[in-house]
This record gives C-alpha cells, sequence and structure tokens, in this order.
C-alpha cells in the first residue's frame, strides 16, 4: 500500500470524535484491483447506530438555527477542502473503488461543486403567500425535517456524499451516513474535512457497516426521513418499511436504460457515446445505457465502430493514468456478470466481443472484465431486461420510431435514455414519449447540482439535485393569521 492510499481514519464518526466500534467490530475493504485488504473499518453496531442518531437528534435544532450565512459558509469551506485534498481522496476513492484515478480526480472535483452550489440554497427556497379570505393571511414555510439516513452504494461514493449531504444539511437538518460496507473510506475522510470546515459536532455521522445490520438499524432508528440509492431489490425493503412507520423516503435505484441510435445521427459520435454510457466505471452505474436500441438501416456499421472502439479500450491498473477501464468492485459483482453473460448466451444471444475476464499483468489478483457486446438479442431475453450492473451491452435493432419508442418502454425501470439523431422534431417526440426521469439527446449521463432528475417506475421515488431536492428535505408548514375581527363560531 503506498502512503497516498493509507485511509487516515476508519473509525466511526459520531458526535464529532472518531470513535472504535461497539465491541471493537471491524470489516475489510478490499482493493478490487489487487484483492488486498486495504483497511480494517470499525462495523457499527445497532447500539452505535442508535448513538449516532442521538447525535444528529440533539444537535441539529442548534444547526437549524444559525444563520443561513453561517450553514452556507460550513458548506463552502468543505467545497474548498475538498477541492485542496482532490488528489489524497481521487487516490483512496481509486484504491477502494477499483475506479481508474482519471475518473476519480474528476468526480471529486464534480462532489465539490453540489456542497458549493448548496451552500446558500435556504436562500432560494421561497414561501408562498397564498390568496384565500378577506381579511386573511396565508403563508408557506419551509423547516427542516429534522434527522435524515443517508444510504448509499459502493458505485460512485464521493460523488453520492455530493448529492445527498450539503441540500440535507444546507436547509438545516442533520444527517447519519451509511456508506457502502465496500467503499467507507472516503465518506470517514468527507466527515474528517467537515469538522476542519467547522461543522458543529453531531451535524454530520458516519456508521460503517453491512446492509442487514448496520443499514437496516439506520431504518429502524429515531429519523424523520431516508435518503436511498442502490438496488432496486433494498430500496423496495426500505420504503416499505419506512411506509410503515410512516417516514419519508426518496430513492434512487436500478437502471436499464436505452441508448437509441438513429440513422440520420452522427454515428461516430453516437458510437462514442454509446460505448461511454455503457462502459464507464465497468458498466457499474444505474443510469448506464445497457441496450443499444440501432436503426436496422446502419446497425451493422454502428455495431462495427462500437466493437471497434470497445476492444481498443485501455483496462488496467486503476492508478494508471491512462486506464480506461478499471477493475470490478468485487468478487460477487464478477460472478454476477458472469452469470448475466452466460443466461446470454444459453438464450440465444451471440456475443461479437468480451465476453470473458481481462488479464492485467502485474495485478493477477485483480478483477477485471471485458467491455462485452451482444446481438441477436430478443427484448425478452434476460440480458436486455435486468441490470447487470457490468460492461455488457445488448443489441435490439428497430425499423421505425414507434418500434424505438416501444423497445426503450419496455423494461420495469425509467431512469435514463439517450438518443441520437440530428433530427430536432423527432428528438423532442422522443424526449416525450420515453418513460425515463433523464432524457439525453446526443449526449449522455451529465449531472449537474442545480439539474433535478428522478427514477420514473421501478428506479426511484422523489428528485434529486437542483432547489427541487433542497425542498424535498424540508417539511411544508402553512400559517393562516387572522387580520380581522371575525373568528369561526359555533
Ligand atoms: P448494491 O447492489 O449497489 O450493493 P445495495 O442495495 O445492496 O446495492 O446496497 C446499497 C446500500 O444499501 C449499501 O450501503 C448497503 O449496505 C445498504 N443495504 C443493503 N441492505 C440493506 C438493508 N436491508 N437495510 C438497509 N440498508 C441496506
Amino acid at each position: 500500500m503506498t502512503t497516498e492510499t493509507a485511509p487516515a481514519e476508519t473509525r466511526l464518526f459520531i458526535g464529532g470524535a472518531f470513535v472504535d466500534a461497539d465491541g471493537g467490530t471491524t470489516l475489510d475493504t478490499i482493493n478490487p484491483a489487487t484483492g488486498e485488504v486495504l483497511a480494517q473499518v470499525a462495523h457499527a453496531s445497532p447500539d452505535d447506530v442508535a448513538a449516532a442518531v442521538a447525535a444528529a437528534r440533539s444537535a441539529q435544532p442548534a444547526w437549524a438555527e444559525l444563520p443561513i450565512s453561517d450553514r452556507a459558509r460550513i458548506l463552502r469551506r468543505t467545497a474548498e477542502l475538498i477541492e485542496s485534498n482532490a488528489g489524497r481522496l481521487a487516490a483512496l476513492e481509486s484504491a477502494d473503488a477499483g475506479k481508474p484515478i482519471t475518473d476519480c480526480r474528476a468526480q471529486i472535483g464534480g462532489t465539490a461543486e453540489w456542497f458549493d452550489f448548496f451552500a446558500d440554497v435556504s436562500a432560494h427556497l421561497r414561501s408562498h403567500v397564498v390568496p384565500t379570505f378577506p381579511n386573511h393571511l396565508n403563508y408557506t414555510l419551509r423547516q427542516p425535517i429534522g434527522v435524515v439516513a443517508t444510504i448509499t452504494p459502493w458505485n460512485y461514493p464521493m460523488p453520492l456524499y455530493g448529492i445527498k449531504l450539503p441540500a440535507a444539511l444546507a436547509v438545516g437538518n442533520a444527517v447519519v451516513l451509511k456508506p457502502a460496507e465496500q467503499t467507507p473510506l472516503t465518506a470517514l475522510a468527507l466527515a474528517d474535512l467537515m469538522r476542519e470546515a467547522g461543522l458543529p459536532d453531531g451535524v454530520l455521522n458516519v456508521v460503517p457497516g453491512l446492509g442487514e445490520t448496520t443499514g437496516a438499524a439506520l431504518v429502524e432508528a429515531d429519523i424523520d426521513m431516508i435518503s436511498f440509492t442502490g438496488s432496486t431489490e433494498v430500496g423496495r425493503k426500505i420504503a416499505s418499511r419506512a411506509g410503515e412507520r410512516l417516514v419519508k423516503v426518496t430513492l434512487e435505484l436500478g437502471g436499464k436504460s436505452p441508448s437509441i441510435v438513429f440513422a440520420d445521427s452522427d454515428l461516430d459520435r453516437a458510437a462514442d457515446g454509446a460505448l461511454f454510457t455503457f462502459c464507464v466505471h465497468q458498466g457499474q452505474l444505474c443510469s448506464a445505457g445497457t441496450r443499444l436500441l440501432v436503426e436496422e438501416s446502419v446497425r451493422e456499421d454502428f455495431v462495427g465502430r462500437l466493437v471497434e472502439r470497445a476492444e481498443a479500450l485501455r483496462i488496467g491498473d486503476p492508478m494508471a493514468a491512462d486506464t480506461q477501464l478499471g477493475a470490478v468492485m468485487s468478487d460477487e459483482q464478477m460472478v454476477r456478470i458472469e452469470r448475466y453473460v452466460a443466461s446470454g448466451i444459453e438464450q440465444g444471444a451471440n456475443p461479437l466481443t468480451g465476453a470473458s475476464r481481462a488479464e492485467v499483468a502485474g495485478l493477477e489478483g485483480g478483477l477485471f472484465y471485458r467491455p462485452t457486446i451482444f446481438e441477436g438479442v430478443d427484448t425478452r431475453m434476460t440480458i436486455a431486461q435486468e441490470e447487470i450492473f457490468g460492461p455488457v451491452l445488448s443489441v435490439l435493432p428497430f425499423t421505425d420510431d414507434a418500434q424505438a419508442v416501444e423497445l426503450a418502454n419496455d423494461v420495469l425501470y425509467g431512469l435514463a435514455a439517450g438518443i441520437w439523431t440530428n433530427d430536432l422534431r423527432r428528438a423532442h417526440r422522443f424526449a416525450a414519449a420515453v418513460d425515463a426521469g433523464l432524457v439525453y439527446v446526443n449526449t449522455m449521463n451529465l449531472l449537474a447540482p442545480w439539474s433535478p432528475y428522478s427514477g420514473w417506475k421501478q428506479s426511484g421515488l422523489g428528485v434529486e439535485g437542483g432547489i427541487e431536492q433542497a425542498s424535498s428535505f424540508t417539511k411544508l408548514k402553512t400559517v393562516w393569521v387572522n387580520l380581522g375581527e371575525d373568528v369561526p363560531r359555533l
């Protein structure tokens, strides 16, 4: 292990201090590019979770009462500290998650932008004066929810802390974060930076641990809202428990997004975009475009360009600056990818490239997989319907617009869709017709802190990003004021 990837902190962060887990239990976090143990991280018990929630509960009122500008200063200072520590954070994230260092560096910069954007968002959450009756003033207030539990997955650790924490904190909530068990290191490093930025003790608490123990305990704890990103299966479990308790919940879940390529598009640009969206972070992102819907008249040409690009990708050491494809997250994830690829072959699809592990010299213990492109796929096949979370693409040809829309919408998910065309009218017609919360025309997978998005169908509930997300971390209150003499009487 180089000193750069040695984590400064591996303990829980509760009430502004790093502490060992109750009973001293730890979990190993593995570097997926080498197979080696990167660190042993404290595993929060249900009692630790309760202590973190209690710390958040007692810190929240004073945090909410601070002037907006004081909260903003701390969040903006956090953004600066993320930037000034970007090299260290990127190295830690790359080692913990197996993703290329250049991607990590860009994502750390993106995380800082989310903190910057949300810093003073409270000042922009307008209340309304609502016209009602003569001599009555009726207005709305937006007040913090209280204690927000955030539960995040391993695929985009820092970006997801950026998506969830500043919006929740800026409007006066306290947060308990449970990062994924596979990638807890940058969450602890970020907590340390927020402490340095002046965040009062208890406003953010971090409790690494397993989903079924630590995560489940957090869902059952004295919290007011859950903001979850992860699998649809776990999201359903959490939402049903939140439903029973009537705790507010937002979910960002899985996806099976289409890239829809029309013959009239710029095929080289479309091929670059279609490659990016199914291969970035080894396909381990919920908005990955893993179904390629291509107009039959250009299918052969287009798929040829895509295969050529996929075979030219540099798979290798995530720490090397020119690596484009790093390691997949875990043995479990590798087995899942292999199982899906085998099912595609069994059900009659034809892999044009990939469909096997890749060897990287010097990293024999690492988990690398070749980008895989299947032709001869029917929309009913498992590989065309289920989220694989690996660099595996299904090609589905279409002959007209109506068939393209039908295929695009023929899945349980509705997260994102990419449309590649130079026909303006067609682009807007498709944007309206596609069942997805995020539609991209001649691009893919962009996000900005000020642009809201939301998963449709089995891809989620609620909104992330933008002033809309900040608003969703508040409770609405309506105030009626009688300015006259008449009161309701029996
Ligand atoms: P992925 O398939 O990306 O690992 P998961 O949905 O399994 O996604 O995990 C996302 C997050 O949810 C992780 O932090 C994980 O520990 C947590 N988690 C998993 N199961 C539960 C559960 N039953 N209750 C609460 N959190 C859970």
